[in-house]
């Protein structure tokens, strides 16, 4: 396999700079929130922001953990912000949010993982804007999750999302602090606690991951009652990043999704620039009135 893979044309990422650009990121500063699009080095930025949907990330921007594929900082996080529930709701009412994705750090530091801060912006969301659909993404909490998911589950997101990010065998270099096995068993937690809440995963493509394995992950998945798959390209946000092994072309994501929706997915987001929250809002609204 190449130790370097040139980018192909069907990765192409429109530079940022609309007003409704320059108006979510003045928002997000005023309102002190940290958002995953600018952290992670999200290629969608421009697209995203401009059509005023961002994904904001709670608990700061300093991780516990140190995944192999992901630009978020590492080391030891900052006290938790008691303003940043509100502040979450008041960015969604602001921007007139028909729906939110909230994702967050791992924070092994916290006696619960951070499950009462998310708790807390889906209740400072409700109180805000009562319309606003809820999606959390939430770190795998490790071995506090039975509490923590209990108690989000008890807050009723709309979508609760956790991705499995790869296939199992990658998982030792790619999501070194993670098992597979645990957040599978998280996911199918969430819809026996709860079966009206819609679950989500996602797996990023081009780490050395082998077609079968890829079908694997979506019977295992399916097996745990997930409802939507996301599929998207890795791409190496920095040289100290690992490595994109290769580049699957559009025709192949396609075929992926017509595997996964035969699996009986209710929602298939595959494509190389998807991302666990790109075009999260539409498609479900778009499932919600199918
Ligand atoms: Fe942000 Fe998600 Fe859009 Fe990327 S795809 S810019 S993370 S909202
Ligand atoms: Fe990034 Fe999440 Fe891994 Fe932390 S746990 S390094 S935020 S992917």
């Amino acid at each position: 396999r190449p130790a370097r893979v040139r980018k192909p044309d069907w990765i192409r990422v429109k530079a940022p700079t609309s007003k409704g650009f320059n108006e979510t990121r003045k928002l997000m500063r005023d309102l002190n929130l940290n958002t995953v699009c600018e952290e992670a080095a999200c290629p969608n930025i421009g697209e995203c922001w401009t059509k005023k949907h961002a994904t904001v990330m709670i608990l700061g921007d300093v991780c516990t953990r140190a995944c192999a594929f992901c630009n978020v900082k590492t080391g030891m996080p900052r006290k938790v912000d008691t303003n940043e529930p509100q502040h979450v709701a008041d960015a969604a009412a602001a921007m007139g949010l028909e729906h939110i994705v909230i994702t967050s750090v791992d924070r092994d530091d916290l006696a619960d993982g951070g499950a009462s801060q998310f708790v807390k912006v889906i209740e400072a969301l409700r109180r805000t804007t009562p319309s606003t659909t809820i999606e959390i993404l939430t770190p795998d909490f490790r071995n506090k999750h039975e509490a923590a998911v209990e108690a989000i589950v008890t807050a009723r997101p709309d979508v609760y999302n956790h991705n499995l990010e790869t296939v199992p065998r990658l998982y030792p270099t790619i999501r070194p602090g993670a098992r597979y096995y645990a957040s599978l068993r998280l996911l199918e937690m969430v819809k026996r606690l709860d079966p009206s809440i819609f679950t989500k995963s996602g797996i990023m493509l081009g780490l050395g991951e082998e077609r079968l394995e890829v079908h694997q992950v979506m019977d295992d998945m399916r097996s745990a009652d997930v409802d939507f798959l996301t599929m998207g390209q890795y791409l190496q946000p920095t040289p100290r990043h690992a490595k994109v092994i290769d580049f699957v072309t559009p025709k192949a994501f396609d075929a992926y999704a017509a595997i996964a929706r035969a699996k009986g997915f209710l929602q298939v987001a595959s494509s190389p620039l998807t991302r666990s929250s790109y075009h999260a809002g539409e498609d479900f609204a778009e499932m919600r009135a199918a």
